[in-house]
């Protein structure tokens, strides 16, 4: 029997001392119980860090996506496009409100949402009279999307813009925050991100007046009354004063962590950046990547190896990496919405699903650990050479 190594995770959470305090403080003074001066002091740090007038703590970045839909106003049959190359909680929460997805595909600079497939999407609609609600653009992998052109094409047809900001606190575009660039910014504090309060998630916007009614919705919509008065419908969706502890913890962390990312993508790609048929998902001279994962593409006629069979032998070695997101176009549960594809020849996302793997990119991996990876890697791609 071979005993082995200790698993090395794609992107375990780094909870630090900090962290321990603040969950101290808040047991000792009883503040348990939902909400509290941890999550009131946790909206004011994120805010400011972000640069948006203000911020509502929930349960998860899914559940802020669903509020800043519904106070976009999106109901039944209505449209709302969106990135289609990402995790489906960007997704989802369009058919949690009964309206229709329209999925955009990615451009090769940035990997996020392709202006040119944008702009053919929205006069489609012109034509159509289906002029989409809202635009969800994701942020991938850390990366902020080119949102200069996105905004303006947004502006130009007069669609509010969402901001699925939830891999990519910490990086900036043009010298501003991600998540700060759209109508509502959407930010995901979940066990993988890059900082993390277990659970939960953060609406940034500079829409005060929306802020406060999604407050109000995700607290159960309770009325102001001294008994249970409720004229709407309304959601649990409040992050707990634990948590937001562990989030205020965590927001100090941040530059360090966005530098040990980056780090460790710079040591990936001094070890493979030369291989043939390598090629690292590149970084938009606007802007600085968290570099939240590492990912590259393998060109399996060169590599002898496709990125699915590197994962599987990656999962040998106790090594967890992850296929690209399989975009959401190819996704049975949106089978008959319709796509956007960068151009009428290429679909830029369905390459990079086929081609792209996620590495090992924990910030609290020992040098042992990338070491190990790497000696896997190179086992997968030696294997090819010698094909
Ligand atoms: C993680 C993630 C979400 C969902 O955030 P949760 O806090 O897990 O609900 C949404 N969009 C993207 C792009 C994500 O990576």
């Amino acid at each position: 029997m071979s005993l082995l190594p200790k698993k090395v995770y794609l992107s375990p959470p780094h909870i630090g001392d900090l962290e321990v305090e603040y969950v101290k403080e808040a047991f000792s003074t009883n503040w348990v119980a939902p909400l509290g001066p941890h999550v009131d002091a946790f909206e004011r740090e994120m805010a400011e860090y972000v640069g948006t007038k203000g911020a509502v703590a929930l349960s998860s970045g899914t559940a802020a996506l669903h509020m800043a839909l519904k106070v976009l106003g999106v109901g039944t049959g209505d449209t709302v496009f969106c990135s289609t190359l990402t995790f489906v909680a960007s997704a989802n929460p369009i058919l949690y409100l009964q309206a229709l997805p329209v999925f955009i595909d990615s451009e090769p600079g940035t990997w996020n949402m392709s202006p040119q497939a944008l702009e053919r999407a929205l006069s489609e609609s012109v034509k159509t009279g289906r002029l989409p609600k809202a635009v969800i653009v994701v942020n991938l992998y850390g990366q902020s999307a080119e949102m200069d052109p996105i905004t303006k094409l947004c502006k130009a047809y007069g669609i509010p813009l969402i901001e699925d900001a939830a891999e990519s606190l910490g990086a900036s575009y043009k010298g501003r925050s991600s998540g700060s660039f759209g109508d509502f910014g959407v930010f995901s504090f979940n066990g993988n991100k890059i900082i993390t309060t277990s659970g939960g998630g953060m609406l940034v916007s500079d829409d005060t007046a929306s802020l406060e009614k999604v407050r109000h919705w995700s607290t159960q919509a309770r009325d102001p009354a001294r008994h249970y008065e409720h004229s709407e419908v309304g959601y649990n969706y409040r992050l707990s004063n634990v948590l937001a502890a562990i989030g205020r913890g965590q927001l100090q962390t941040l530059e360090e962590r966005v530098a040990s990312r980056r780090q460790i993508f710079e040591k990936y790609k001094a070890r493979f950046g030369d291989h043939p048929g390598i090629k690292f998902m590149p970084e938009a001279p606007n802007g600085r990547s968290n570099r939240w994962l590492t990912v590259m593409t393998i060109d399996p006629t060169l590599c002898g190896i496709s990125a699915a069979d590197c994962v599987d032998r990656l999962a040998q070695d106790n090594i967890e990496a992850r296929p690209v997101w399989k975009p959401m176009h190819l996704q049975p549960l949106f089978r008959g919405y319709e796509y956007f594809a960068h151009s009428e020849q290429t679909s830029v996302s369905d390459d990079l699903f086929a081609n792209g793997i996620c590495l090992p990119s924990g910030t609290n991996m020992s040098d042992d650990d990338l070491e190990r990876v790497f000696s896997s890697l190179d086992g997968c791609l030696k294997r090819a050479v010698n094909l």
